[in-house]
Formats: structure tokens, C-alpha cells, sequence
């Protein structure tokens, strides 16, 4: 087997880049798979074009009645571009993206066929899907899910090998309207935040607001490791990770491959991916290495939320796909290496529209400022208020071996504000008048607060939630997640702050306040009940998570555990129903999908670890003593006394290591837990330790066995070797 090894670092080390691609011009690329707003206006009665328009732009109600005029010229444009099926797209509660295809096939009663798609197909599919999980949702309801065209996201056709598909972005839910995916609570909680921030604007004194929506650009962290190694290694195979590998004598401490230059293949590679990605209309625009080995990222320019959270899954099955044609495997596990950096994704978010512009840039104008810093500090009042929500939303297995090591953010929830800023939210909250340095003594009424820079200086690294200018960054999100649920949490927290405050004002205005001494009266409050989020300091020193917990009060969820039954608490099913995105049905059917995912994730890695260990590592080990113990007796006959520490250590680590084997192996038969709870906190506390015991042993015997016996693609080998 370990042949295999050999083989694979010789053919690695032969490999040539793919050729590279003379890039086209960026304008013959973008978008040409899209059925864009542009080709439906040359393609649909100016009516129908203006109706879907419409709908689009300003979320207006879908006139179903258009739809087969839409179908039709849908179809026509797919075909056209060699497409023989269409697929209703849809977003299961797993991160996956699902997808059913049908031909455009229809039989006539002659025997002969015709191309169609009518209307009633665009618009509702019924996919069989009773496979994915639903938390119980639709045994308690109905036996079928529908998917339900979502006309804000654009139609594409995808290419893949086996032919081109078009592809119809939609909703995923039961009969009775209970959401069964990603994409419904999204395009709920920016329609709540909608309603709340408009309220808000109007407040201000605007009116004719145009429609607030929210934004996200995810920066993607991904390893790229050639398929020659993970295709022997059953751990990055079926767990997409490690579960065993001594860490290589070099690491990262050197720094040496964090924006250095891009290897050539696979700088190929990412040509190929942003041109795929252009082609499907999605913005493209950094590349980097990053700052492990093998590891690299890739950020899209922000879009809005909804259609930014549909072109991040689609990111996410190009990088995989296009990875496997350039002989590699993309891992998109938050932690595929112990020792060096995991990925995560970097969900930056905002809120904004067309009248009011971008509404978390500070600007440079006092009545900006104002507005600024009432949706600042709702955001502030959110996070402190549902701190917990946000952990909960980003807790999976793999995610808890980033959150809280010591590169990732930690597991605590806290904000972070920049100096400048976090020094005028202080002010607010001791309701000091301040000296500006240039302007003499200036009361900090907030109209006449001082300009923001809008990139501060500083920037911290540590923070899970972090301002970073005009917008915030959420940086606790695994890699391999949907960014739904991030966005879903941030707008539905904002909603909930923005109404609060809304109804705060008007009561001070209702006491014959002005609206400038309104704004003051209740930031000052906001400050005052939920300012102890706000941390500026290292996140990842001991100091702050004891100070976090002790006198902050912050919580400090450690695990999936620990953080997923907070989407059971009565205060955040309040929050979901209160705000109307979703019911306590539904968050219900959500913890026990996501709970059972870290159950199952778990169980398939202990599992395979135990497989690994006896049948892999054990075998190798076995071996590499026998020949070591022979050749110690042979020189023994012949009077030479060969030191024996090596053989005894051995022999000692496969003895231990067999018993570890044994005792995970047996703690992986109970089934008997009294609730779901129980048993993420026995896979949490019981089987995770295990797990680590047994690697623990397994990589000090790859530390002691001769190189050539040894049968896994090592570190050194998959993290290097290019
Ligand atoms: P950094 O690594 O410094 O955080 P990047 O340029 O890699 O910066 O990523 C920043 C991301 O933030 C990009 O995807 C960018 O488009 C996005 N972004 C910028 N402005 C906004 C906004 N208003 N709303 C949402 N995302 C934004
Ligand atoms: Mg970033």
C-alpha cells in the first residue's frame, strides 16, 4: 500500500497544468448563460416584461397569469443554448443544493414529440423529495413537498458533462406553506426588515423610500489537495477531512504561502472557475492564497442577499466541480488539517436601497450620521440581545473544530466597532459632550458627530462580528455552509431592533421631544442595556473569554451541543414569529434536522475512524514491529544487542491504541438517549474526546514507523507536493 504512496507523489509531481485559456473579454463572458432582465425584454411582450420587471425590482406581487408567455421564451433561449431538460433548483436544509431535472419532452397522442414547458411547470414543481430531511415537518403535515419559482433570482442554464440544463432558482416547502429549505425564511426576513427599516427611514423625515434590501459578499476559504492523495485517503473522502496525520515539521509559521504567488495549476484552475462563474453571471473579483498551505479564497463583488445566497451554492459546486477536472479535490471543510488554519466563510452583509443608498455607511453628512448610527446601533441591540441565535445559526461538526481554536473567531459573540466609532457609541452612552480637535468644544448631539473614515485603520482579525467600514462581517460561518442562515439571522435580528426602536422614538417624540433628542434618549438606552457586546480587544485571549462570561455576561457556547438548542428557547421562537419569518413549527423542524446532521456527521467519522485505525494504521504497524523485532533477535543471535526503545514504543502505542480502538468502538453502541439533546451532548462530551485519544496514538505511530510502510498520503505530501 504503500506503493500507492509512492505512485501518487510521482504522478503529482508530473502533472502539468491544464493549458491555459486565452481569457475572453469579460464583457463576452458575463452572463451569457443568465436568462437575464435583458434577454427577457427582448424576448416577452413589453406587458409580461414590465410585470416580471416589476416583481423583480421592487418585490411587487407575481402575476402568475404571465407565466407561460415567460415559460415559453424561457425555454426557447435554453434550448437555443443546447439545453434538453429544466430543473427546479432548490435548497434542502442539509447546505446542499437539489436539483430535479425534467425533459422538455412531450408526447403527442400521434407518437410524435414536442418540445414544452408551460406556465404551471415554471412556477410549481413537486420533486419527489421525501428523502431530505424535514424535522418531522411534513409527517406532520403532508407526504409531498412543492418547489415554487422564485422569479428574484435569475434562471441560468448550467453545463456540466452529461449536458446542459436550464435552471429555475426556487422555493422549497410543504403544501400547507411550511418552509422546507434555505431560500424561504431568506426572502422572509428581507421582507420583514424591509417593513422595519422603511418604517424607520419614514421617521427620518423620508418619504418615497425605495425597497431596503440586504447585501452579502461571502469570501469562500478553500484547500485545494490533488486527487492522487485524496483519493487514498478514506478520511477526506467521506468525512472531507483528516481524521488522522501527524502535522508536517513546517506548517504555516513561515508565512510563506499566504499571498504568495498562485501555483500555475492552480491559478489555471481559478481561471476557470471566475470564468464559469462570469458566464453565470456571478461577480467575481479577489484571489488569493491564503494563509495555510493548499489553502486559497475567492470573493465574489456583493449582490443582493437573496441572489448573492443562491450564486454562493452555485460557488461552491463550481469550485468542486471544476477542482476534479484539474485533478484536484476542493475540501470545503471548516477544519481538513489539524495544526494550521481552517476555512471559514466571511459573510459581509448590509442593508440599503436605491433613495437611501447603503444604510451602514456612516457617510459624511450629520444627518447621515444619525441614520448611520440608528441602524449601528440596532445591530449593536441585536447582537447582544441574540448573541446565542448567531452561534446557533453557524454551529455544525466541522464548524467546532474552527470556532474557538485558536485562529478562528471564538465561540463568543461579540461586536466589534473600530476605535473611532467604538469611542462615539461610548460617548452616546455616557452622554459626555466631547472637544473635537478642530471645531473646539462640540456637543455630542448626534447630528454632529464627526466623519468616519470609511476603512478604519484597524482592522481585528479576532472578532466574530466585525464593522469593517460600510457594512458588517460575520466571520464565525463554516466554509461549507449556506450563508442563508447567517443572512436570515442578521435581518431577522435588525427587523426586531429597528421596531423597537421605531416604537421608542415615537414614544419620545409622543412626550414632546424633539426627534434629534428622541434619537439621543434611545441610542443612550441601546448603549446602556446592550453596549457590553461591543470588544475591541484580542478575542482570542483567556482574558476576554473570562471577562466575556464573567462580567459580561456573554455566552460562550462551546459546541453544536451546546449552541443548537437555543433555536428551541422561547425567546427566539418569539423573535421568528414575532418578526413572521418562521414558526415555531418550523424553527422546531430546523433544530432537529441540523441536530441530527451533527448526530450523523459524528457517528460516520468515528466510525470510520475505527475502520481506519484497525484496518489501515494497525496492519502498518504490525508489520513495521515484526521486522523490527526480527532484525533486534537476529542480531542478538549473533551477540549484538540492539537498543529495543524503538520496538518497545511500538509495541506500547498499538497496545494502547487497540484499547482506544475497543472502548470508542463500544461507546458507539449506545442508542438508548432520552432526547436528541442528550445525545449531541454524548457525541459532544463522550465520542469527540475518544476520537482525539485514538488519533493521538495513531499519529505518534506515524512518528515511529518507517516511511515506507506507512500507507496514507502523509501532510508533508498533501500539503506540499504540487
Ligand atoms: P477583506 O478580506 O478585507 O474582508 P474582501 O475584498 O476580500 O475584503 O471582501 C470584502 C467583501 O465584502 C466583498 O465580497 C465585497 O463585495 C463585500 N462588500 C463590500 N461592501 C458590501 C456591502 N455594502 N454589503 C455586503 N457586502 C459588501
Ligand atoms: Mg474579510
Amino acid at each position: 500500500t504503500h506503493e500507492l504512496r509512492v505512485q501518487a507523489v510521482s504522478q503529482v509531481t508530473d502533472r502539468q497544468p491544464l493549458p491555459v485559456k486565452v481569457p475572453q473579454r469579460l464583457e463576452a463572458l458575463w452572463a451569457t448563460d443568465v436568462f437575464t432582465l435583458s434577454k427577457m425584454q427582448a424576448s416577452l411582450p413589453k406587458d409580461v416584461y414590465k410585470s416580471v420587471k416589476s416583481t423583480i425590482q421592487t418585490g411587487g406581487k407575481l402575476d402568475v397569469s404571465i407565466a407561460g408567455t415567460v415559460a415559453a421564451a424561457m425555454k426557447d433561449w435554453a434550448i437555443a443554448k443546447g439545453a434538453l431538460y429544466y430543473a427546479h433548483v432548490f435548497y434542502p436544509m442539509t447546505n446542499a443544493t437539489a436539483e430535479k431535472h425534467d425533459g422538455f419532452i412531450s408526447v403527442q397522442s400521434d407518437g410524435s414529440v414536442l418540445t414544452e414547458f408551460t406556465g404551471k411547470v415554471l412556477v410549481q414543481g413537486e420533486p419527489d423529495g421525501s428523502s431530505f430531511p424535514n424535522g418531522g415537518l411534513r409527517s406532520t403535515f403532508e407526504a409531498r413537498g412543492y418547489t415554487a419559482w422564485d422569479v428574484t433570482s435569475p434562471a441560468y442554464v448550467m453545463e456540466t458533462d452529461n449536458g446542459v440544463t436550464l435552471c429555475i432558482p426556487t422555493v422549497f416547502i410543504s403544501w400547507t406553506g411550511e418552509a422546507l429549505d434555505k431560500k424561504t425564511p431568506l426572502l422572509r426576513s428581507n421582507a420583514a426588515m424591509n417593513k422595519a427599516a422603511t418604517r424607520m427611514l419614514e421617521i427620518l423625515g423620508h418619504s418615497n423610500v425605495a425597497p431596503v434590501n440586504s447585501s452579502c459578499g461571502a469570501e469562500q476559504e478553500y484547500f485545494l489537495v490533488d486527487a492522487h492523495f485524496a483519493h487514498s485517503r478514506p478520511d477526506l473522502l467521506l468525512a472531507g477531512r483528516t481524521l488522522f496525520g501527524k502535522p508536517a515539521a513546517k506548517g504555516q509559521q513561515f508565512d510563506d504561502h499566504y499571498f504568495g504567488a498562485i501555483p500555475d495549476r492552480v491559478q489555471v484552475f481559478m481561471q476557470d472557475v471566475e470564468e464559469r462563474m462570469y458566464r453565470l453571471g456571478i461577480p467575481a473579483k479577489t484571489r488569493h492564497n491564503e494563509v495555510a498551505p493548499g489553502q486559497f479564497e475567492l470573493a465574489p463583488f456583493f449582490e443582493a442577499a437573496n441572489v448573492a445566497s443562491d450564486h454562493q451554492q452555485l460557488t461552491m459546486t463550481l469550485l468542486k466541480c471544476t477542482a476534479k477536472k484539474h485533478g484536484f479535490v476542493c475540501l470545503l471543510h471548516e477544519k481538513p488539517f489539524a495544526g494550521i488554519n481552517g476555512s471559514g466563510k466571511h459573510v459581509n452583509w448590509s442593508v440599503g436601497n436605491a433613495t437611501q443608498g447603503n444604510l451602514l455607511d456612516p457617510g459624511d453628512t450629520p444627518h447621515a450620521n444619525m441614520q448611520f448610527l440608528l441602524f449601528c446601533g440596532a445591530v449593536i441591540r441585536g447582537v447582544h440581545k441574540y448573541g446565542p441565535l448567531l452561534r446557533a445559526v453557524v454551529a455544525t461538526a466541522s464548524n467546532d473544530h474552527r470556532l474557538g481554536a485558536n485562529e478562528a473567531p471564538p465561540a463568543i459573540i461579540s461586536v466589534y466597532l473600530g476605535t473611532q466609532l467604538e469611542q462615539v457609541f461610548n460617548q452616546i452612552s455616557k452622554g459626555e459632550t466631547t472637544s473635537s480637535a478642530h471645531a473646539g468644544v462640540m456637543e455630542l448631539g448626534v447630528d454632529t458627530l464627526p466623519v468616519f473614515p470609511k476603512d478604519p485603520g484597524d482592522r481585528n482579525r479576532t472578532s466574530p462580528f466585525a464593522f469593517t467600514g460600510n457594512r458588517f462581517e460575520f466571520r464565525a460561518v463554516g466554509s461549507g455552509q449556506s450563508v442563508s442562515g447567517p443572512l436570515v439571522a442578521m435581518n431577522t435580528i435588525l427587523t426586531d431592533s429597528l421596531t423597537w426602536i421605531a416604537d421608542e422614538l415615537e414614544s419620545e417624540m409622543a412626550k414632546g421631544h424633539d426627534l434629534t433628542t428622541a434619537i439621543h434618549t434611545v441610542l443612550k438606552e441601546v448603549m446602556d442595556k446592550h453596549g457590553a457586546v461591543v470588544f475591541g480587544g484580542n478575542g482570542y485571549s483567556e482574558e476576554w473569554h473570562k471577562m466575556a462570561v464573567e462580567e459580561r455576561g456573554l455566552a460562550n457556547l462551546r459546541t453544536t451541543a451546546d449552541a443548537l438548542p437555543v433555536l428551541k428557547a422561547d425567546y427566539i421562537e418569539e423573535l421568528f414569529e414575532r418578526v413572521g419569518v418562521l414558526s415555531a413549527v418550523e424553527l422546531e423542524s430546523r433544530f432537529e434536522v441540523y441536530a441530527e446532521q451533527y448526530i450523523l456527521a459524528i457517528e460516520v467519522e468515528a466510525k470510520l475512524m475505527v475502520s481506519m485505525a484497525k484496518t489501515t494504521i494497525y496492519p502498518a504497524a504490525m508489520r513495521y514491529h515484526s521486522e523490527l523485532s526480527t532484525t533486534i533477535a537476529n542480531a542478538q543471535a549473533i551477540g549484538i544487542g540492539l537498543s529495543k526503545e524503538s520496538a518497545e514504543k511500538v509495541a506500547m502505542l498499538i497496545g494502547t491504541m487497540m484499547d482506544k480502538i475497543s472502548k470508542l468502538d463500544g461507546a458507539m453502541g449506545k442508542h438508548d438517549f432520552a432526547s436528541i439533546e442528550e445525545h449531541m451532548q454524548y457525541c459532544a462530551k463522550t465520542i469527540r474526546p475518544m476520537m482525539d485519544e485514538l488519533r493521538k496514538d495513531a499519529d505518534a505511530l506515524e512518528g515511529e514507523v518507517a516511511d515506507d510502510f506507512w500507507p496514507l498520503p502523509t501532510y508533508q505530501e498533501m500539503l506540499f507536493v504540487k
